[in-house]
């Protein structure tokens, strides 16, 4: 009989344990561990084939070595987007990596979706309004999207999945990809150049993936290009956003709504409860002080749907990994 794989989890939430449990057939031993991996916490993986890691893990080449010295071949991550880990470094030690490229697109996007709706109809004040006995409607007004123009930029699983929903809303949808592929997309939806996706839209929605050359996509030159008052959402990636430059826009009243599912240094806080402490990241701090904000903690991913999708693609990568089989979700340095 061959001994069980030993995988440990980093960065697990006691939904990744009940998730992953649930996936797992006989031959798989999990150590999960609350810890994100780091330098400092890669000796926990000792005894372990492989690691499990999630989208703040650091997976820098320095990681990578330290996790090869414990005698790991291998990396699964449980989410589809991987710049936080060094692909080449990782071919070259011999760590084999695979992702889970597509769960549920439409949890992230009916997300997305949730935050424009709340922004527009400014939910997260009513609800505490009338919670308070404060029935007044002053201030809550918002505008209908039908009619209203939605620029999509990145419209691979998920934008395209956001543009199937808003089509219904009956918005023009205006969308921009260096890889078009429009037999994804609905009747309103068309692709055009960045700069008229800037300058027609109401509405804003960044799904494309955070690379060396969508860093800072939107920065003081673009949103100088965009509407006054424009809503912006990323559910994508923080890096896509100059953060700072946002907060400049917003006190001038270019961007009208902000949402935001993720943050640039998010690793520092996200996924954790840090109500009793203080928050020493005052870019964030001086984000959550506009009313016309609204920010969640990396959560458009969290249904049941997208959960079991993510853990039963990670037990199957682990064991194609493990025992050397070829894997289509492998990722190398040539894709
Ligand atoms: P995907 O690979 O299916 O689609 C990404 C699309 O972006 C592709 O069509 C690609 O051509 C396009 N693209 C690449 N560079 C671009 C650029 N500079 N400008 C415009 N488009 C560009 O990926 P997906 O499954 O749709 O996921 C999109 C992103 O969503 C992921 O990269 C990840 O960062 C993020 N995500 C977030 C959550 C969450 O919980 N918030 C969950 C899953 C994924």
């Amino acid at each position: 009989m061959t001994s069980p794989l030993q995988i440990t989890v980093y960065s697990t939430q006691p939904y990744d344990a009940d998730f992953l449990r649930q996936a797992t057939p006989s031959g798989i031993h999990w150590h999960f561990v609350g810890e994100a991996l780091n330098l400092q916490t890669a000796s926990l993986a000792a005894g372990s084939q492989a690691v499990c890691v999630f989208v703040n893990d650091d997976l820098s080449a320095p990681v990578l070595a330290a996790l090869k010295q414990q005698s790991i071949s291998a990396v699964a991550l449980r989410c589809a987007g991987f710049n936080n880990v060094d692909i080449q470094a990782a071919n070259q030690l011999g760590i084999r990596v695979a992702r889970v490229p597509a769960y549920s697109p439409e949890a992230v996007a009916e997300h997305c979706v949730a935050m424009m709706l709340c922004l527009n109809r400014k939910l997260h004040k009513a609800y505490n309004r009338v919670r308070d006995d404060n029935f007044s409607l002053q201030g809550l007004i918002g505008f209908n999207l039908a009619g209203k123009t939605v620029g999509l930029i990145g419209t691979g699983r998920i934008g395209a999945a956001t543009a199937r929903i808003l089509h219904g809303f009956g918005m023009h949808i205006l969308c921009y990809d260096p890889l078009p592929q429009p037999e994804l997309l609905p009747p309103s939806a068309r692709y055009v150049e960045l700069a008229q996706l800037y300058r027609d839209s109401d509405i804003i929605s960044l799904h494309c993936p955070l690379t060396p050359d969508s860093h800072h996509l939107i920065n003081a030159a673009s949103l100088a290009q965009m509407k006054n008052g424009v809503m912006l959402i990323n559910t994508s990636r923080g890096g896509l956003i100059d953060t700072k430059a946002v907060i400049t826009a917003l006190k001038s009243h270019k961007i009208g709504l902000l949402g935001l599912d993720v943050y640039e240094q998010e690793a520092d806080l996200f996924f954790k409860d840090l109500s009793d402490q203080m928050i020493s990241d005052e870019v964030f701090q001086r984000l959550l002080t506009f009313p016309n904000v609204l920010i969640t903690g990396h959560q458009a991913f969290l249904t049941q749907e997208a959960l079991t999708q993510i853990s039963q693609t990670t037990v199957q990568n682990l064991q194609l990994l493990c025992t050397g089989a070829a894997c289509r979700n492998e990722l190398t340095s040539r894709k």
